[in-house]
């Protein structure tokens, strides 16, 4: 008898349909990369389910389990809705997504049965669809800054024509701005994907060819002699008010062929005060947003010592990555979590370290061109430089972030960046 009921037990332990998450919060998530991945990572030990909506297999699911993952895609209205219906609170590791139906869940809910009952259920979205939506076009995303009634400096912009209009909308930006100028897609652009410098009249052609067919808009060219990044936590009331805006500390990101390949904290060469003036300029940017989060404010660090805003993205960042082992305590995903669910976040954001240094690893021209990389950050241990691997599980392609290096130390960041000379050479090497 006794056999036969541990048998039962270890049946029913074996049950695939148990609720290993059950009584946690859950997090419905539009999107399933790395920043996903990171962010159940910090979910993991908070004992916070992260239910994701992306294809099977996707890298944030390989790093959560729950039975709440939905297949599907981030722009689904449909599944959208089924990961609504599942979940406590929605947010996004992503700004590509419909907000259509991100704006019709909040305002009409979605059915849910509960006792063979259907109620209304509204999981409060976080950052608002109001956010996603005006941060997708990069146009009026920095229209909104300029009329913000805020001190906001972003580069002159136009919106370029489409279509036979285009050629003579390019002619009166080239007159405007000067060359060269910077042609953007409006939507839908990543990692530089949708950005062509257009250096003289001569790359009109050329230009409408590879982006033709999108909305753009043109801006003026930026003569940075470096960009920064800050990262902020964004916190409302209950009611909807704005809370706090709490900024980490500013880094410098270096991008190579418009992709983040480097990031360094504290920027190098560049004075306290002028880091001060990054975070204070990024929380009066996040401000005029909506909805509770993380955020990245990309700027430009001008010739005069000003700053400018590039553009903001609103959710976990590359610039970030080094919160995870520099700001442990808090790092970017944890925020993101703990602001989502309205849980208290600090109102200082003090890195543990003097200095960091993320690398990305980026595919290179084979499958295994970044095995040299990864390998030395296994075999590094140094009493100077602490080395952490992060690896997206990612099939490697040409520059597609499939993973990234974080170091830290306690000497200043151009001792850092002397010791990670070796890693860096690699991480340069893979580009070539
Ligand atoms: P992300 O992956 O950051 O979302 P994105 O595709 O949205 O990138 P942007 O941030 O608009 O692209 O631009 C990518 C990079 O191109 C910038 O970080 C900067 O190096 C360069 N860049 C963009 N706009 C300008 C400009 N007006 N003048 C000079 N350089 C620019
Ligand atoms: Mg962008
Ligand atoms: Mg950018």
């Amino acid at each position: 008898e006794e056999g036969q009921e541990e048998e039962e037990g270890g049946e029913e332990g074996e049950d695939d349909d148990d609720d290993m998450n059950e009584g946690n919060t859950v997090i419905g998530l539009l999107g399933g990369g790395q920043l996903g991945r990171m962010l159940c990572e910090a979910a993991n030990p908070l004992g916070i389910d992260i239910a994701i909506l992306d294809e099977h297999n996707a890298p944030a699911k390989q790093a959560h389990n729950t039975n709440r993952h939905v297949v599907g895609s981030f722009k689904d209205p449909g599944r959208i809705k089924e990961l609504a219906a599942r979940s406590d609170y929605l947010s996004v590791e992503i700004e590509h997504v419909d907000t259509e139906v991100l704006e019709d869940i909040e305002k009409n809910g979605v059915p849910v049965e509960i006792n063979g009952e259907i109620v209304t259920h509204r999981p409060p979205i976080h950052p608002s669809w109001r956010t996603l939506r005006l941060i997708q076009d990069k146009y009026l995303q920095k229209e909104h800054f300029k009329s913000s009634g805020k001190t906001i400096p972003i580069a002159e912009q136009i919106a370029i024509e489409s279509g036979d209009a285009a050629l003579d909308s390019l002619k009166k930006a080239g007159k405007q701005f000067g060359f060269p100028f910077m042609l953007k897609a409006r939507k839908g652009s990543y990692d530089g994907r949708g950005n062509f410098k257009v250096d003289s009249e001569d790359d009109f052609a050329e230009a409408i060819k590879a982006l033709g067919t999108l909305p753009l808009y043109a801006e003026k060219w930026a003569p940075f002699v470096k960009e920064l990044a800050v990262m902020v936590i964004r916190t409302e009331d209950s009611d909807g008010k704005l809370k706090n805006c709490v900024a980490y500390p500013a880094v410098e990101t270096i991008h190579e062929d418009s992709i983040c390949t480097k990031v360094f904290m504290p920027p190098r060469d560049v004075s306290e005060d002028i880091c001060e003036k990054a975070r204070k300029l990024a929380t009066e940017v996040i401000s005029t947003l909506w909805g509770r989060g993380v955020f990245a404010v990309e700027m430009f660090l001008l010739e005069d010592a000003s700053l400018m805003i590039n553009e903001v993205a609103p959710r976990p960042h590359n610039s970030g990555h080094y919160t995870i082992e520099a700001v442990p305590y808090m790092s970017q995903y944890k925020a993101q979590l703990h602001a989502v669910l309205d849980l208290p976040v600090p109102d200082k954001l003090i890195p543990r370290v003097q200095s960091s240094i993320m690398l990305n690893i980026l595919g290179g021209a084979k499958p295994d061109s970044h095995h040299h990389l990864s390998g030395l950050a296994r075999s590094t241990y140094d009493d100077d430089m602490d080395v952490y691997l992060h690896l997206y599980n990612k099939e490697s392609k040409p520059s597609r972030k499939i993973g990234h290096i974080t170091l830290t130390g306690f000497c200043s960041v151009q001792e850092l960046e002397a010791k990670a000379k070796p890693f860096i050479d690699l991480v340069d090497q893979i580009r070539l």
